[in-house]
């Protein structure tokens, strides 16, 4: 399940047994250990100490664990440090983070060669990447659908310096040797992509057998349609495990809510322009903003979403820090607390 000599290293408590988080469902959670898949949940002490939701286990962890494997059940004592983590905004009204998966090495970027391809996508799938402290590995997939897959690769190249690319087709095989090659043992994989764009075809062919259900799209629009699978961790015939949670696969539409995947670089560049450093381009003299609106060069509609945008994203910041301040509040409180306890 990706163990391996840094996990040994990091164990402590030798009584304990280590299990990877394969599945995780209102803090119930299935364990993969040595003794077979257990269910666990998280002692009473550990609940005690958790201040946040990212204290708790999430898919991925290697977790240490008191087993009784005769009952098929398991307690968490400990969560092993973690190595990268993928997290989003947990769903409704909140800024609370979510957790989406943690421990992977490494990311394929799956993008496909229609009209998919979207080279602000790729930086921030880069960029988010970067930030979980895991790899990045770029698959061009639909290979076979584009006339000049060479030149979409330069392009690719000029924004992920030094990352690797690699031109996949699942149609013909192209590639699929050469992703291979990117999994090393005991190395944890994730795949991360729009909808549509071959992810359960490359795991497909990585699998080597039909092991998640790939689904149809229409091709004319590049559209995909919406299925669900389950969160699920799955061993490679040859080695590595791979990470294919729905969340996973669902993180870049995060970005889209909050406004992130439309680019403003235009309207900034003219914002530029403005006699006024802090204009707020609604009435002040010299607005380069207004007269680019007036004169056709930015549409009405662009700009009053740009604004939206901004709105929302100074919102979002507010709400984090006081959301931070509170956590950080609470955290010292628990930490005073236990102090006193501790010298009563
Ligand atoms: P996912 O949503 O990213 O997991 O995409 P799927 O693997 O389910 O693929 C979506 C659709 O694209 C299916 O109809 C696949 O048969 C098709 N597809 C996947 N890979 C390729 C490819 O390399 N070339 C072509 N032409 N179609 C592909
Ligand atoms: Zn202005």
């Amino acid at each position: 399940m990706g163990w391996n000599q840094d996990w040994e290293n990091k164990i402590s408590k030798t009584e304990l047994t280590p299990g990877r988080i394969i599945t995780e469902h209102k803090h119930i959670y299935r364990i993969q250990t040595e003794q077979g898949l257990l269910i666990g949940e998280v002692s009473g002490k550990f609940r005690h100490q958790a201040i946040s939701r990212e204290d708790y286990p999430a898919v991925g962890d290697w977790v240490m664990a008191d087993i009784r494997p005769e009952e098929g059940k398991a307690t968490i004592h400990e969560i092993l440090p973690r190595i990268s983590k993928f997290s989003r905004k947990a769903p409704g009204d909140t800024t609370e983070e979510q957790i989406v998966a943690v421990n992977i090495d490494t990311v394929f970027l799956v993008m496909a060669l229609n009209q998919d391809f979207n080279l602000r996508r790729l930086e921030r799938y880069l960029l988010s990447t970067w930030e979980s402290g895991a790899n990045p590995v770029v698959i061009l997939s639909k290979a076979d659908l584009c006339l000049d897959p060479g030149a979409k690769l330069a392009e690719a190249e000029s924004v992920a310096m030094g990352v690797p690319i690699t031109i996949t087709s699942a149609k013909n095989g192209t590639g699929i040797e050469e992703v291979k090659s990117y999994i090393k043992e005991g190395m944890t994989i994730a795949v991360m992509g729009s909808s549509g764009v071959g992810k359960s075809s490359i795991i497909n062919s990585l699998l080597g057998e039909e092991r998640m259900l790939t689904h149809e799209i229409r091709e004319d629009d590049g559209k995909g349609k919406h299925t669900t699978t389950h969160r699920e961790l799955l061993l490679l015939p040859e080695q590595g495990v791979i990470i294919d949670t729905p969340g996973m696969r669902e993180l870049q539409l995060w970005e889209s809510e909050s406004g992130l995947s439309h680019s403003f670089q235009d309207i900034e560049q003219i914002a530029e322009q403005c006699q006024f450093r802090d204009c707020r381009h609604e009435s002040e003299p010299g607005c380069a903003i207004s007269r680019a609106i007036n004169n056709g060069e930015i549409d009405q509609s662009r700009f009053d979403s740009y604004v939206k945008l901004q709105r929302e994203l100074a919102y979002l910041e507010r709400k984090t820090n006081k959301k931070e301040q509170l956590l950080e509040k609470k955290k010292w409180k628990k930490i005073s607390q236990q102090q006193k306890a501790h010298y009563r």
